[in-house]
């Protein structure tokens, strides 16, 4: 683990043939790039996908499935204003770029993009770099919130076939959209952080070795970083938990199993 490649990624880095079970690092140069929407799809009461398009997005590269951007926009007062994102997809050949918003409500991003109409302007910032997960472990855990939604999503669609995921979310129902995969996916979805969290206590667990992944509110995510490192012993080195949000909080973001 803890490579750090100031270099652009080389295909070898990720599709290794060879089980190598160790996460990568990967740097990218790092550029602002000028966008403006192309399309605005919701995919329920809850959530947006906005589809960015703009000459700055040729060369945008993403190698992971949790990366950010940061999202450069101006709030309602004309104030510039940053936010972290996960770049949902990424079509090289048209030059596109989805990020999914969830609709909480309470801030400058989420009324953003509650509002994102084709022609508003921003900008893209990153992603700086890459974690590269293996996806030869015999299980992986994606386990979140709705702000964890995209990046699971993305996840699930890129695992391979004969990937085993068990993914735990906890989301409204309109939210509880599947995402199509060539891996074996369970899909347990729950209503509240505690039942989040008793689900990671008692799931079943596959055989083998597995690499967890867990992101969402602050609080939240460091109580499950314990029930994952005390009471399910889970190696350190096999999980990665971050705070995407933090109850009361502008803009938190920190990783927690590091
Ligand atoms: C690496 C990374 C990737 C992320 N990817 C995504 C993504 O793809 N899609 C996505 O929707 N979010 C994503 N997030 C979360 C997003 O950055 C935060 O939700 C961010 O705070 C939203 O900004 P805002 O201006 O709407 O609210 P802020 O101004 O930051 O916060 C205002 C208030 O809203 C509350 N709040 C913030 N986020 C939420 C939430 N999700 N639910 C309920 N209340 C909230 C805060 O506690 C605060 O009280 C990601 C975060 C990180 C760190």
């Amino acid at each position: 683990m803890d490579d750090i490649i100031n270099q652009m990624p080389r295909m070898e880095d990720t599709l290794s043939p060879t089980p190598t079970r160790r996460v990568q690092r990967v740097r990218y140069e790092l550029r602002r790039r000028e966008v403006q929407v192309a399309r605005v799809t919701p995919l329920g009461p809850a959530f947006v996908a906005v589809t960015f398009v703009g000459d700055d997005l040729r060369g945008f590269v993403s190698g992971g499935f949790d990366d950010h951007v940061k999202f450069v926009f101006a709030d309602e007062a004309g104030e510039e204003v940053r936010r972290d994102y996960t770049p949902r997809r990424f079509d090289a050949a048209k030059g596109e770029l989805t990020i999914e918003f969830a609709l909480h409500g309470h801030g400058a991003a989420s009324r953003w993009a509650q509002r994102a109409e084709p022609g508003h302007r921003a900008a893209i910032g990153g992603p700086r770099g890459s974690m590269i997960i293996p996806t030869d472990y015999d299980w992986h855990l994606l386990a979140g919130d709705a702000s964890a939604l995209p990046a699971i999503h993305r996840r699930v669609e890129e695992l391979p076939a004969g990937a085993r995921a068990l993914v735990v979310l906890q989301a409204e129902p309109a939210d509880r959209r599947l995402q199509a995969s060539a891996a074996q996916v369970d899909w347990h979805w729950v209503a509240s952080p505690e039942q989040w969290l008793a689900s990671l206590q008692r799931l079943p667990w596959p055989a083998g070795s597995g690499y967890a992944w867990c992101a969402g509110e602050a609080s939240v995510m460091a109580r499950a970083r314990d029930v994952l490192l005390v009471e399910r012993s889970h190696p350190r080195v096999d999980m990665r938990v971050a705070a995407y949000w933090k109850r009361g909080a502008s803009s938190f973001h920190e990783e927690m199993s590091e």
